[in-house]
């Protein structure tokens, strides 16, 4: 059974419209269940009704004809139900409804699945047959499994078939995600795409047919060169047939069958990448499907071959893109890197399918004050090339083919915002602190340099988080010593005197470096941050010295070491600092000693902070992290950010306890995690007793805001009161309300885009 759902499944994916889905659908289940009928219900979104919408067994004539609404006949009940029904007589069923146009009367066993995607019920997958039996138990679940899984694939080409209607029409449609970093961009979509994915073009028409074919020819050339030289560099370690594998790829590459089949594509007008990712799949698919298992381990060689010829492909496409005003990026899953292809002043929004709002792209984007939407799970994104858009990053949503009235609605909060931000220019020389003049230290997040000169006109008043990595990301092979000098110098003496704080490199996670790939099944729980430069120490300690030698003169510079899980950890990285300094000594450098402190973000952290506090000169918690560990909810999923909740009981618990066990030992205690640019957040933290709140240059002066709005003992009742609550949404609405009862409301969401709430 797990072979015909493995297969069923990856034809589905293959197909190129919901029709095609649903006939594969209905036709191979019905062949393998060995069943008369299979049909496919699908909820109409404007009705609500269940309509059937293909079918192998009843009349062809029904399809578009049945509809039910829900609760209605077998079909609406088992929508209704959320759970499959199984009849050895369908008839007798008090909820049987007959519909002659189906000529269903001459059949009596039937099952029905529901068809759920998050929650949701998109349908309804029928199977029957003549005689009265029950289905059994191993049919019953092959059923449910494969409605579970075909669900995602539903309701993708759902909204793929809608759009392509919409976009014919120009007509708008909305598709929802998770607001990931606030503000509104109008603009027009650019994809990025995975560059080496065959299941990852987008589809997409080309009027240069000529250019097109041009490029595919270069394309594959270079891609033979490069098997070639290959081939050449292993001759002496190949064997024979390994020699005539490599000669057959380059056959493959040559002039032949499928190049034909390729050029053939692109002159109906199909782009080359797009042309070659579907010759080759369906390559790929021929492979797999052998019964030899030889031929079947080749598909992965083919799939190869293939990636090899798109990579160079969308160089050259790369190379001749320029990108409009008012781009947003859309891509399946974006990474941090892509945001250094686009001049910032060309960028205006970005769109991922995959992700959350504390994925590191998004952290970056609300760093640079980019709106984005992450999660935007049921967006065909390979479709929306060059189609104009609007991205509403305070609540997640976008809007394709936006029309007058809508672009209106925005244009308004855009000049709220515009005005908000006048509003809250005068705050960048006002003293951080109370009404009654609590004083609290007001830091920034940067990572690219162009956040620096947006960070000073703000107000910060030093860097509580550099996130190294971010440099890293940006290049293809680890940057020299001499290179991370020279780009920590630029930082450091920027913000002199105010103290900067550099993070040691934290890679791994979804921060991948693509000349350090590290595959992992868990990779939050992997080779993640200090764990990766404690087993590479000549990156440690290549990192620190560049650090320390970029200070020389201006002596602003603190370190810090991510991802520290116990004690031992810390005396491993310190005796390297160490090391790193006198060497510098010894080599003439006259600089002081930076302060070391560490982050506290994984859980073992906050029940050791004592012990740690006691050996180190700061401590800054991650709460971005911290909340991952402690909740068991990856930050990068969109499919369980609805219960990440940095405001949960169990997270501020331990926020408090490691500020208080930090002060008991004389540790300044910081934070830089995203609650910290989080207003209500901000005034708990406050509460707290945090000594030091690092955020991005974004939302620092909304906070600051906040915090000259308070007294301190206010804040500490309002800490008590929210101590006491019992769970993550209590507490946020008593802090919505808090803020309101203040009248900044405004300041966590423009009022105009709180009103289109709904719309
Ligand atoms: C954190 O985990 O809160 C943090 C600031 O680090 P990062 O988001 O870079 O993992
Ligand atoms: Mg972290």
């Amino acid at each position: 059974m797990l072979g015909s759902l493995r297969s069923i499944v990856q034809e589905v994916n293959t197909a190129r419209d919901l029709h095609s889905v649903l006939d594969i659908i209905v036709r191979r289940v019905r062949d393998i269940m060995h069943t008369k009928v299979c049909s496919v219900y699908l909820r109409d979104k404007q009705s609500g009704n269940y309509v059937l919408m293909a079918t192998q067994g009843l009349n062809q004539d029904a399809v578009g004809q049945v509809h039910l609404a829900p609760g209605e006949g077998l079909v609406g009940n088992v929508a209704t139900r959320e759970e499959p029904i199984n009849l050895e007589h369908a008839e007798a069923h008090p909820a049987f409804q007959y519909f002659p146009a189906t000529g269903e009367e001459r059949f009596s066993a039937f099952l029905g699945t529901p068809i759920i995607h998050h929650r949701n019920v998109l349908g309804v997958l029928v199977v029957q047959q003549a005689e009265r039996r029950r289905f059994d138990e191993g049919e019953e679940a092959f059923l449910v499994t494969l409605s579970a899984q075909l669900a995602g694939v539903i309701a993708h080409a759902e909204a793929t078939g809608a759009l392509a209607n919409m976009g014919q029409q120009r007509n708008e449609a909305k598709f929802t995600g998770l607001a990931a970093s606030p503000g509104v961009a109008i603009g027009r979509a650019h994809i990025v795409a995975p560059p080496a994915n065959l299941a990852a073009v987008p589809f997409a028409c080309t009027m240069d047919v000529d250019g097109e074919l041009a490029l595919f020819h270069q394309a594959l050339a270079a891609a033979r060169d490069e098997i070639r030289d290959v081939g050449e560099r292993l001759k002496n370690d190949l064997n024979k047939e390994e020699r005539a594998l490599f000669d057959a790829y380059i056959s493959m590459l040559d002039d032949s069958s499928i190049a034909v089949e390729v050029c053939e594509r692109i002159r109906q007008q199909l782009t080359a990448s797009r042309a070659w990712a579907e010759v080759m799949l369906e390559h790929v698919r021929r492979f797999e499907a052998m019964s030899d298992s030889y031929f079947r381990d080749r598909a992965a060689d083919v799939r190869d071959l293939g990636a090899r010829v798109l990579m160079h492909l969308r160089q050259q496409e790369q190379s001749q893109r320029e990108y409009p005003d008012n781009t947003v990026l859309v891509g399946e899953e974006l990474t941090a890197s892509v945001l250094a292809d686009v001049p910032r002043e060309k960028l205006a929004g970005l769109i991922s399918v995959k992700g959350s709002a504390n994925s590191h792209v998004a952290i970056i984007a609300r760093a640079m004050g980019v709106p984005a939407v992450m999660g935007a799970q049921e967006l065909p994104w390979e479709q929306v090339d060059g189609v104009d858009l609007v991205v509403d990053g305070y609540r997640g949503e976008l809007h394709i083919h936006p029309g007058p009235e809508l672009k209106r609605r925005y244009d308004a909060i855009v000049e709220e915002e515009r005005e908000l931000a006048r509003n809250l220019d005068h705050l960048a020389k006002l003293p951080a602190e109370t009404a009654d003049g609590h004083r609290v230290r007001m830091w920034v997040n940067t990572g690219l340099m162009a956040g620096v000169v947006r960070s000073l006109e703000r107000g910060a008043e030093g860097v509580g988080l550099y996130r190294t990595e971010v440099p890293f990301l940006l290049r293809d092979r680890f940057p020299s010593e001499e290179e991370q000098r020279e780009i920590y110098r630029e930082q450091l003496q920027a913000f002199a005197p105010r103290p900067v704080t550099m993070r040691t490199l934290d890679i791994g996670g979804d921060k991948a470096l693509s000349y350090f790939p590290i595959e992992e099944t868990n990779p939050f729980l992997g080779w993640r941050g200090i764990r990766v430069t404690l087993d590479h120490p000549e990156i440690f300690l290549g990192q620190v010295r560049a650090m320390m030698k970029a200070s020389l003169g201006l002596d602003n510079l603190r370190i810090m070491l991510p991802m520290i899980s116990g004690v031992s950890e810390l005396e491993a990285a310190r005796k390297l600092v160490d090391r790193a300094y006198d060497e510098l000594l010894d080599e003439g450098f006259n600089i002081q000693r930076p302060p070391l402190g560490i982050m506290i973000e994984v859980p073992s952290a906050v029940y050791q902070a004592r012990e740690l506090a006691k050996r180190v000169d700061f401590m800054s918690v991650g709460s971005n992290d911290l909340t991952q560990y402690l909740l068991a909810v990856d930050r990068n999923n969109s499919r369980v950010a609805g219960i990440y909740h940095s405001f949960h009981p169990a997270v501020l618990q331990a926020l408090l306890q490691v500020v208080t066990a930090g002060h008991e030992t004389n540790t300044k205690v910081g934070i830089c995690g995203e609650l910290a640019g989080d207003p209500g957040g901000a005034l708990l933290l406050v509460a707290m007793g945090y000594d030091v709140l690092s955020m991005n240059a974004t939302n620092l002066p909304r906070v600051k805001a906040a915090l000259r709005e308070v007294n301190k003992s206010e804040l500490d009742q309002l800490l008590q009161q929210v101590l006491l609550m019992e769970s993550p949404e209590q507490i946020e609405e008593k802090l919505r309300g808090y803020l309101q009862d203040l009248g900044i409301g405004g300041l966590v969401q423009p009022q105009q885009a709180e009103a289109n709430s709904g719309s």
